[in-house]
């Protein structure tokens, strides 16, 4: 079968693969109809992150139908289609059984981290989604999100496989609640449904902050008061919008910021992936094979313009190697941070439903609808940022 295959930093490959079987009893074998990829693909893609060995098949953004059933899995049959959340869930460890399902302490054999599709050794070594079909383990939990009848294109649903739930989880680790004012740093896919899901919380003012204006008319199509941080200092503008009361924030970007035009500590991120040195003791962790230019762009603006006493929500990843923490502010001005993995299964449900009634429309988001053969394209071209806002691919 076809796989998008990661085989090093900026180099991954359609390669030939067996089709994967049936390992464990609750294994189902998923024939993919439809999958995307992500942000988080990207860090991959980089070669930022530790643990991400050549070989293993991409992609934690899919959907299908279930083509081969294990003997114990009782809760989905052949021929049944489901979106699958990224996270692997068991069902039945200590987290599972509390719905905190994105840290599930049976799905990874390799470590302490709850497993997931397509994302690195440290994460299980699972195989994604990026391919014609996927061994889906677990699948009396993961497996569950059977698409309804009325649901007429994937496009509709796929993407609660994992960035609307994301979204929402942002909004909902922010406490999002009706008549705030919300800056969302990164008007990407997660920051985009962290727009709408912060609409559908009853945010007063949305201000969604980027330097692609492509991606920015996306977000002001939901409603959303725009900032270019190329063109002015989002800090500023935040808190002069906010009589300088400040927003509850949500990070949608992660380790990967660059800094605005003008600002010494970074650079515009327009002109490829500059190997800036920031300045770090990278000497103990083993060196990354490309730095991000700013990592911590946007926990610096968000210290500052934050209102005091609220919860940062920070849905965009980061990693040990590139830490250095504005402590000093957080504390003085009485911050919480919440972060992490979204438990996808947490909120898929709820969302499907506001999807099946005609409430949310998610393909707005989509820009390029390509084949699994163009993939290696499509990671250059999600990356360049440009014009790409969401490709998926229609297997
Ligand atoms: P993306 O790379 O498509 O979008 C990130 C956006 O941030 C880009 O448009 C970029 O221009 C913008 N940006 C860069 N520096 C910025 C800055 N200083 N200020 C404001 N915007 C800036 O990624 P995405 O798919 O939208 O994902 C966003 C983040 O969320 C990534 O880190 C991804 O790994 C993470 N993520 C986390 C989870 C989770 O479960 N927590 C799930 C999915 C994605
Ligand atoms: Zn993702």
């Amino acid at each position: 079968m076809k796989a998008l295959v990661y085989h090093g930093p900026n180099d991954v490959q359609i390669d030939d693969k067996p089709r994967p079987t049936i390992q464990d009893q609750e294994d189902v074998i998923l024939r993919v109809t439809s999958t995307a990829f992500c942000g988080s693909d990207l860090h991959l893609y980089h070669g930022t992150v530790q643990g991400m060995e050549p070989g293993q098949t991409l992609g934690h953004e899919f959907m299908g139908v279930v083509e081969e059933v294990g003997p114990a899995v009782k809760e989905v049959k052949v021929g049944d289609k489901v979106v699958i959340p990224f996270n692997i869930n068991c069902g039945r460890c200590w987290y599972c059984r509390h719905e905190l399902w994105s840290q599930c302490d049976r799905s990874n054999p390799k470590g302490e981290l709850g497993g997931s599709f397509g994302y690195t050794q440290i994460l299980g070594g699972y195989d994604g989604g990026q391919a014609e079909y996927v061994r889906v383990p677990f699948a009396n939990t993961v497996a569950t999100l059977e698409v309804p009848e009325n649901i007429k294109s994937d496009e509709q649903v796929l993407f609660l496989s994992d960035i609307f739930p994301t979204g929402y989880f942002g909004a909902d680790m922010a406490n999002v609640q009706p008549g705030d004012d919300v800056a969302i740093f990164g008007a990407g896919p997660v920051g985009y449904f962290a727009t709408m899901s912060s609409f559908l919380r009853g945010a007063a003012r949305v201000f969604s902050i980027d330097h692609w204006p492509t991606r920015l008319n996306k977000t002001k199509d939901l409603g959303a008061e725009i900032i270019n941080f190329d063109n002015e200092d989002p800090v500023e503008r935040i808190k002069k919008e906010t009589n300088g009361k400040g927003a509850k924030c949500i990070d949608a970007v992660g380790y990967e910021a660059v800094g605005h035009v003008g600002n010494s500590t970074g650079g515009n991120g327009k002109n490829g992936n500059s190997n800036n040195n920031s300045g770090h003791d990278h000497s103990k962790v083993s060196k990354p094979a490309y730095e991000p230019p700013n990592p911590l762009q946007v926990i610096n603006w968000i210290s500052q313009a934050a209102r005091k006493y609220s919860t940062i929500s920070i849905p965009g990843v980061y990693g040990s190697a590139y830490d250095q923490f504005p402590l000093r502010q957080l504390f003085n001005r009485e911050l919480q941070i919440k972060m992490g993995q979204c438990p996808v299964k947490k909120y898929n449900e709820q969302l499907l439903h506001l999807i099946e009634v005609g409430r949310i429309d998610p393909t707005k988001i989509i820009s390029h609808t390509m084949e699994l053969d163009e993939a290696p394209d499509a990671y250059d071209i999600f990356d360049k940022k440009e014009d790409a806002t969401k490709i998926i691919f229609k297997l």
